[in-house]
């Protein structure tokens, strides 16, 4: 199939993003084995690549791991949500002062536009040492055509001594791809991976690629067609159609500067009923949340910078639940007499709702359950058939006078970064 050189995509991902947060202020632990682990089942969420080593996998019940852990001297550390949301603020503050168009895909990912850029790879190795230098958080980019072929670059720059790989030409494309088994690429979960591999003799990226786009949509889905056209240089896949994502992020800029706590407020809401609606469509449930705000890092004026992680008393996905959550938050951090530029929601811990306990669902009344379900549905078909917006809580507001304006940011060359210094 032929290649189409329309795009060029770049996916940012920080490496083992939680570990590089807890060794920016525990420098002690550069080079020796590290895990964090979630709060509510301590799970192993972030891996040191020592840890790696030593055979920890990802998502392993810690109970299990604790004798290796022990015997290692592997470092373990309970999440800190508060601090990876911050951090993961400033590296996606430096990646928007150097990209006009980017896409924050989860809190430690995000995926931008290089169309144009004369060359991609120098500009990269450029970026990534931006990052380094302002945040102290070190991350591969991977840069394709698409952003299924531009995470199998990130495999590729995992790899390599630059911290960034590329995936241009059809020989590397299919190299990459051949090594890079099914279960690998992004958007095949175990379920469909069994399936091709056992079914269709499917084992790689290689040989989906060279699959039938119209069989496999008969045999499996037009999400999965859409993942062949990817690995062959064709882009079309919506983000959120992708996978299951284990943070939800939700965050604009202000089309002007804000400072009422009003407008704040309906801002956060609003982010906040975009991430929720996120959440029920793949059929999940959060645990915490992180909301922050901050000034303009490129104006000359007093800044502020503040966020705060809030648990919630069960796992939910309501819209409702959430925005209250979410503004409980902001009403915490809120400075009056600051001029905000951008407002943000990161949902946490997300789990899918077949993964739930019984118990922790039980804990909470069956008929609130049911009817906060049906009453989702209902808002998610109505604004699917009528538009995004149809029905909305009263909170996100109507006038919405804070929203983006529709305005191409030109690149901000000559930025202000005096204020990132503060950490690493
Ligand atoms: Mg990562």
């Amino acid at each position: 199939m032929l290649v189409l050189m329309s795009k060029v995509i770049a996916l940012i991902d920080c490496n083992n993003f939680y570990v590089s947060c807890e060794r920016l202020f525990n420098p002690s632990y550069i080079g020796k084995p590290v895990v964090v682990l979630s709060n509510n089942d301590g799970c192993v969420v972030s891996r040191s690549n020592e840890s790696k080593l030593l055979g920890i996998p990802m998502g392993a019940p810690y109970f299990k791991f604790e004798e290796i852990c022990r015997r290692h001297k592997i470092i373990t550390h309970s999440s800190n949500y508060e601090l990876y949301g911050d951090i993961s603020q400033r590296v996606m503050a430096t990646l928007e002062a150097f990209v006009p168009d980017m896409e924050v895909y989860s809190i430690d990912e995000a995926f931008v536009d290089l169309t144009g850029i004369l060359d991609p790879l120098t500009f990269c190795i450029m970026l990534r040492r931006k990052v380094m230098l302002w945040t102290g958080i070190p991350v591969s980019i991977g840069i394709s055509y698409t952003k299924t072929l531009a995470k199998a670059a990130g495999e590729v720059a995992k790899k390599s001594e630059s911290g960034v790989g590329v995936l241009f030409n059809v020989e590397d494309i299919d190299i990459t791809l051949k090594a890079l088994s099914i279960y690998d690429v992004w958007g095949i979960g175990k379920q469909w991976g069994t399936r091709l591999e056992l079914k269709f003799n499917i084992r790689t990226a290689y040989d989906l690629k060279q699959a039938s786009p119209k069989f496999i949509r008969e045999h499996f889905s037009v999400v999965m067609e859409r993942i062949i056209y990817e690995l062959n240089g064709i882009a079309c896949l919506e983000l959120e159609e992708i996978e299951a994502k284990k943070s939800i992020s939700s965050t604009r800029t202000f089309g002007r500067s804000v400072s009422e706590i009003r407008e704040l407020r309906e801002a956060v809401a609003s982010y906040t009923a975009n991430a929720a609606r996120k959440l029920r469509m793949q059929n999940s449930k959060v645990y915490s949340l992180y909301v922050y705000i901050r000034t303009d890092y490129y104006k000359n004026t007093t800044q502020y910078n503040n966020g705060k992680v809030v648990e919630l008393v069960y796992p939910t996905s309501d819209t409702g639940l959430l925005i209250n959550a979410a503004i409980k938050g902001l009403e915490a951090v809120y400075k009056s007499g600051f001029q905000y530029k951008k407002a943000g929601v990161i949902l946490l811990n997300i789990v899918q709702d077949s993964y739930l306990q019984q118990d922790i669902l039980e804990e909470y009344s069956h008929t609130h359950k049911k009817r906060s379900k049906a009453l989702m549905q209902a808002v998610d078909l109505l604004n699917k058939k009528y538009g995004r917006g149809t029905i909305q809580h009263a909170a996100e507001g109507i006038k919405k006078e804070w929203k983006v304006k529709a305005e191409l940011l030109s690149p901000r060359y000559s930025t202000r970064w005096d204020e990132l210094k503060g950490v690493g």
